[in-house]
């Protein structure tokens, strides 16, 4: 019986994982450097808290969750998203205490039972932000500072930050009345879909991409002609911050996100170099979320980014592969003899630090080099009779052929020196 990978989701081989290494580094580099602290919290979590807080209404909730019961009748669901766990995390352990400015970040697998295409998985992995505790609009500048950052740190080309604000509780729902409004006017010319959205979730009509409804909400209302005077002071002040720190970006009226829990501001990052799943991120304010979920009224901003379209970005654009992880050194044994001698080195290096392989698979001392040339080893140690006998190595550099004699107990040393 052979087995294969679930639909939806994929094995990151080690050719892939370097890859992988070098974005997850890069990430945790510019988070340090903004200062984010990193929370990890588990795979599932009870159901009930997705559908508080994403929405009962929104696409993932209603479609597309991992939920089952345990054995012990509870229902949980594998995360579909982190900002509901991160804000259970933060209620639960009562951490706005602890700051008065909670700035958080993680990497971690999502899972949505979405159709699998190019960008859309299954299981993916996020990474993200979230800056709990203030309303400032200087921390909605600094987050989506800090998510262009670390595209721009990656060598991502292209991208482009959308900007817009969806409103707030004041605000929305008399805009939410206008917009149903206009759009019964052309309700035979949506699609279906939209329609069926009509009177539950009008906001999410405007970013459509069914050419049915680009066309028929051409001249739709847009939450940003209709906000109230704070969110209007709000948005400004955003813009102006952004200005301010050299980050650009288009005001784009039709940023509305999928989630539900979304005030004020929306932004998504798109990428030019990816087909229909264009979004590298999105995220924006959620000043109500932190409440709904057991929490005090404390306002907060956030973000998430996909790290497998992410990659697809930087293989398009045919970026290094990755960290290119050798061995620094690979000992070579001459003989049977010298096995365990080589063993005893390798041991050593490994100690020191030094990334070192050997063989193990007792193959011919010309297989061992042949070896030692395919991982792109930069220096070969030969170890043979001769070598225990008169206590010296043969140091070999892979790149110019170079040969060295060094006594062993300078071996460690003589690569200590090299790093
Ligand atoms: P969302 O949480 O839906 O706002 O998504 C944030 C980001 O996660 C998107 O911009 C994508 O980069 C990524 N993403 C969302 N869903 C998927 C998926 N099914 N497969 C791969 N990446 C995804």
């Amino acid at each position: 019986m052979k087995f294969r990978s679930i639909k939806g989701t994929k094995d990151v081989l080690p050719a892939e994982s370097e890859r992988w290494q070098a974005v997850e580094n890069g990430i945790r580099t510019v988070m340090h450097v903004f200062n984010y602290r990193e929370i990890r919290t588990p795979v599932f979590e009870e159901t009930a808290l997705f559908a508080r807080g994403i929405g009962e209404l929104s696409d993932i909730v209603t479609k597309e969750m991992y939920s089952f019961e345990d054995r012990g009748g509870t229902s949980v669901t594998l995360k579909p998203e982190m900002t509901a766990s991160v804000i259970r995390a933060y209620v639960q352990h009562n951490l706005g205490e602890l700051q008065p400015l909670t700035k958080l970040y993680y990497i971690a697998p999502m899972f949505r039972q979405e159709r699998p295409q190019a960008g859309r998985l299954r299981e993916f992995h996020q990474f993200g932000a979230e800056a709990i505790g203030g309303s400032q609009p200087a921390i909605d500048a600094e987050l989506i500072a800090l998510s262009v950052e670390v595209f721009r740190k990656l060598g991502v080309e292209n991208f482009e930050l959308r900007l817009n604000s969806v409103g707030c509780e004041k605000c929305r729902p008399a805009f939410k009345e206008r917009l149903k409004t206009f759009l019964k006017k052309t309700l035979p010319g949506l699609s279906e879909e939209s329609q069926r959205r009509l009177e539950q979730n009008p906001l999410r009509i405007l970013d459509s991409k069914d050419p049915r409804d680009l066309e028929a909400t051409k001249n739709a209302p847009l939450t940003i002609d209709h906000l109230c005077g704070e969110c209007q002071t709000h948005f400004d002040a955003l813009r102006m911050t952004l200005d301010v720190i050299g980050v650009s970006y288009l005001v784009d009226g039709r940023v509305v996100r999928g989630l539900d829990y979304y005030t004020r501001t929306a932004f998504e990052i798109i990428s030019k170099e990816l087909g229909s799943q264009d979004a590298l991120a999105g995220g924006g304010r959620y000043d109500l979320l932190v409440e709904e979920l057991g929490g005090e009224q404390t306002p907060a901003v956030g973000f998430a980014a996909g790290i497998e379209r992410l990659l697809m970005v930087l293989e398009k654009q045919e970026k290094p592969a990755g960290l290119g992880i050798h061995p620094r050194v690979f000992i070579a044994a001459a003989d049977d003899q010298s096995r365990h001698r080589a063993l005893q080195q390798a041991s050593e290096l490994r100690r020191n630090g030094i990334p070192c392989e050997l063989d193990l698979l007792d193959r011919s001392l010309k297989a061992q080099m042949r070896e030692a040339d395919r991982q792109h080893a930069e220096y070969a140690v030969v170890v043979g009779e001769r070598e225990v006998r008169e206590n010296t190595f043969v140091v070999k550099n892979m790149k110019n052929g170079e040969e060295t004699r060094i006594p062993i107990s300078a071996i460690t040393t003589f690569f200590l020196n090299r790093t």
